[in-house]
């Protein structure tokens, strides 16, 4: 397909020359001397042109999106409109008496976000999973520097996402990894193997990233707890359990949710996102400023800059403001249904989980929680088609592929995450293509290891790409 520039004929979508502006402040040095460049076709032609490059893309609107750990669910699209009412669009310096909607907004999210996590205050600044990572971390760090502990390590189950030993590791900490056990859950024994009077914390994602619930996990919070650490959640696959239990339950004293997964803001799409930070009542004065509160009073909202060990802003403002008022709306129309999206989450994971695991291998083969993680082992062994192959061959299917190599505990993992939104017979299209999938795989190997065939940029060649990448437009 062409680009914008080249498709330019010389016609004027728009008439700017008709305003006539005076430019004469401009020294005539800084003045262009050749054309601007840009260009020109009809407004009818530009639109062509956006939606042919949209149709190169895909979306959940066209198909199966199982993104492992990404809850790539349907996100509807009044929550869109909501965001962009003119009313929300002020300023975020406006005077609290002029702004007391979104204050209320924001306050409200708060609640809500306290009650689905049972913690005790919250800051709705951080921009992203990571972010809300790194904020929780600095709070830990804060919390031990007040009390005068020098605590250096932060445990980490070697199941994690990447970002929680990056975050730990920004922070100041030392990272100490500990392996899984054979059920894919955090193993006690090498868990107090490594505690001495140096751990500050724990980072621990519940359900963990193979999908699997950490049954341990209140004996896990005691014996930290005990040893004077805390324990931090990676809730971004709050997606499994709304409702049905929270962190605070299970003993945790930090966590940070991704409503950009959760909570009605697509995950993936480049931004903005949104990973607030929720804590327990003894972390409550080390939040960022500001945080949002009420005073019955007066029935105002207000930004309180006044807490007492902050440990200061982490992002301008308040956050992704318009992300907020999508997940504020979301959770309004769910209401206690929000248990729901969890319950059928489960279930569709389970339903392919069962289906899928006689053509792949399913190397912890638990009860699953929102997602499954399946091997392609058996393909690569048997007929030199890896995991890579598979997922590209998912593409000829109308399915985005499933998230691959993640986590490394796994060797050529595939992680399956289907979410609520999905429909029996979706889901069982994706399994007649995945069974088609390793059944090529033995008999026209081929086929596979060429695929896609049918999407707009074919199999690519993706070491070049990362070694040489070429960035820039030559006509
Ligand atoms: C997505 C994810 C994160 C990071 O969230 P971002 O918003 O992408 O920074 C962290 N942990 C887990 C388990 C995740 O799935």
């Amino acid at each position: 397909m062409k680009i914008i520039f080249e498709k330019s004929n010389g016609i004027d979508g728009i008439n700017l020359t008709d305003e006539k502006i005076d430019i004469n402040f401009i020294p005539q040095s800084f003045l262009r001397e050749e054309k601007i460049g840009l260009p020109q076709l009809s407004e009818l032609e530009v639109m062509r042109h956006y939606k042919e490059l949209s149709d190169q893309n895909f979306c959940i609107e066209e198909g199966f999106y199982p993104l492992g750990s990404c809850t790539m669910k349907y996100n509807p699209k009044v929550n869109e409109l909501l965001a962009s009412l003119d009313d929300f669009n002020i300023h975020p310096l406006s005077e609290e008496d002029l702004a007391q909607g979104a204050l209320k907004l924001m306050y409200n999210l708060q609640n809500a976000l306290l009650e689905v996590t049972g913690m005790d205050a919250i800051t709705l600044q951080p921009s992203a999973g990571a972010h809300g990572e790194m904020t929780g971390m600095m709070i830990i760090k804060k919390y031990f520097d007040t009390l005068g502990e020098n605590r250096k390590k932060v445990i980490i189950p070697d199941s994690a996402h990447g970002t929680n030993p990056a975050s730990a590791k920004m922070c100041g900490f030392d990272i100490v990894e500990i392996k899984s056990n054979e059920k894919g859950q955090v193993d006690i024994e090498a868990l107090k193997a490594v505690l001495d009077n140096d751990v500050a914390a724990i980072m621990m994602t519940n359900p963990n990233t193979l999908g699997i619930f950490e049954e341990q996990v209140e004996e896990i919070s005691k014996i930290m707890h005990d040893n004077g650490s805390l324990l931090y959640y990676d809730g971004a696959n709050f997606n499994a359990i709304m409702g049905y239990t929270n962190p605070k339950l299970m003993g945790f004293d930090v966590v940070h949710l991704n409503l950009h997964k959760t909570f009605a803001t697509p995950h993936g799409g480049g931004g903005p996102g949104a990973g607030p930070v929720g804590v327990v009542e003894k972390l409550k004065d080390y939040l960022p400023t500001p945080t949002i509160e009420y005073d019955k009073q007066t029935d105002t909202y207000y930004r309180n800059y006044n807490i007492k060990h902050s440990i200061g802003s982490v992002k301008d403002f308040y956050g992704n403001f318009s992300v907020l008022v999508k997940a504020y709306a979301y959770i309004l129309m769910m209401g206690k249904n929000l248990k729901h999206a969890s319950e059928n989450a489960v279930l569709n994971a389970n339903y392919l989980k069962e289906k899928l695991k006689g053509h792949y291998d399913l190397p912890y083969d638990e009860p699953c929680m929102h997602e499954f993680v399946l091997s392609g082992e058996k393909q690569k062994h048997e007929s030199g088609v890896s995991t890579l192959n598979i997922a590209k061959a998912l593409m000829d299917g109308n399915t985005h592929p499933p998230t691959v190599y993640f986590p490394l505990i796994v060797h050529e993992a595939i992680m399956i995450e289907p979410t609520e939104s999905e429909q029996k017979e979706r889901m069982d299209e994706f399994v007649d293509t995945m069974i088609q999938i390793a059944k090529d795989a033995k008999e026209n190997p081929e086929k596979v290891l060429n695929a896609p065939h049918t999407t707009p940029v074919k199999k690519i060649d993706e070491v070049t790409a990362a070694r040489h990448p070429d960035l820039k437009y030559t006509n």
